[in-house]
């Protein structure tokens, strides 16, 4: 009997246990989510993600792009955001390379992609996401920003980026905590900063993942005076 893994698989594209061993911080619910706005956002055009590490919501966001014959942009440096560099709270060892005197998680984004069958649709970009954006040009169905959490780093990803999403595409904004005690606030600020521009429609969150849909052209946002 084929089991409900398999089945999920077949219907989806989700490989469970390669999700399960691909490093990351990002929640089952929280990457259902993205799979699922990503289903939506690639018929509209193609997806980017800042912050990719070692691939863990790429597989969700490739496999939805895949789907729809789409391309997944993954932006990342590679050489890991602050709280991740040796000595802090998120340092990983494996992601460290001797050789370089740095982090470098492309060799394992890359065994990722392999192993979940993506190499066609999804394109890595090795880059600090201002210098990826400087001349981009390409109208985008959904951004996902998950990179550095610093305020300067999450402003740069929302002023970098929200230009390109198209009309009824998505802005998806990880580690949102709205109370201070439980993590920084600097995603918080810019889902704000969205959320107060008049430009995007706030959806419902999945824990800490925030989903905003820009505003068609010729559409009124529901709290605009005199609608
Ligand atoms: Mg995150």
């Amino acid at each position: 009997m084929m089991e409900w893994i398999d089945v999920e698989k077949q219907c989806t594209g989700l490989d469970e246990k390669l999700i399960d061993r691909t490093k990351g911080f990002l929640d089952k619910d929280e990457g259902l989510r993205l799979y699922q706005i990503g289903l939506e956002a690639s018929r509209l055009g193609p997806c980017l993600e800042i912050g990719s590490y070692c691939g863990k919501s790429t597989l969700y966001l490739g496999a939805a792009c895949r789907k729809n014959n789409s391309t997944l942009f993954a932006v990342d440096h590679h050489t890991g955001s602050e709280e991740q560099q040796p000595g802090e709270g998120y340092f990983d060892p494996e992601t460290y390379d001797i050789r370089q005197g740095r982090m470098d998680t492309f060799p394992l984004f890359r065994n990722t992609i392999i192993d979940g069958g993506l190499e066609n649709t999804v394109v890595p970009i090795i880059s600090r996401s201002e210098v990826a954006a400087r001349h981009w040009a390409t109208p985008l169905g959904m951004v996902f920003i998950d990179g550095g959490h610093t305020f300067a780093a999450a402003y740069t990803d929302y002023n970098s980026w929200i230009g390109h999403i198209l009309p009824g595409g998505y802005l998806l904004i990880h580690d949102i905590f709205k109370n201070p005690d439980e993590g920084g606030q600097a995603p918080h600020y810019i889902f704000k900063l969205a959320a107060a521009s008049g430009l995007f429609q706030v959806l419902s969150m999945t824990k800490t993942l925030g989903v905003l849909r820009r505003i068609e052209c010729g559409e009124l946002p529901e709290d605009l005076p005199g609608v």
